[in-house]
């Protein structure tokens, strides 16, 4: 690539060059010591025309302000994920337990006495969630 000229430059100061051009002379600037020593004149004579940071410490913190707050949403999604885990955990320990086969045999005991066993095998799930949800609320303190 041939070296930059000034009005190159120029266009290069103001943004106004097509994505591919600008690259090709930022790599030119990075291996070209001379183009890279009229780049910083053009530069310095600009400085003028550029806004100048009157506060860099105000200006970091008003960019951080508006960073959103994701550190908090994450941590509850990850309760979550973990509270799921434990779950799923626990059911597959209590299936090679041969705790369900029993809880199984159970209701199918109380099915043929014509009971109501869909109500016994709600209240054992609603008592599984309530220990994970207590598990996931101690963990959280
Ligand atoms: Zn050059």
């Amino acid at each position: 690539m041939s070296h930059l000229t000034k009005e190159d430059i120029a266009n290069l100061l103001e943004g106004s060059l097509s994505e591919f051009t600008q690259e090709q002379f930022e790599t030119h600037l990075y291996s070209c010591d001379s183009c890279l020593e009229t780049y910083m004149q053009q530069v310095h004579e600009k400085q003028g025309v550029l806004p100048i940071l009157e506060d860099p410490h105000s200006f970091t913190d008003q960019i951080i302000a508006q960073v959103p707050v994701r550190s908090q949403k994450k941590k509850e999604r990850h309760t979550t994920v973990l509270h799921y885990f434990l779950a799923a955990a626990a059911t597959i320990f209590l299936m090679s337990s041969g705790v369900f086969h029993s809880i199984f045999a159970y209701t199918n005991q109380i099915d043929s006495h014509g009971a109501q066993s869909s109500q016994v095998t709600t209240s054992i799930i609603d008592k599984l969630f309530f220990y994970f949800d207590n598990i996931s609320l101690k963990e959280e303190r």
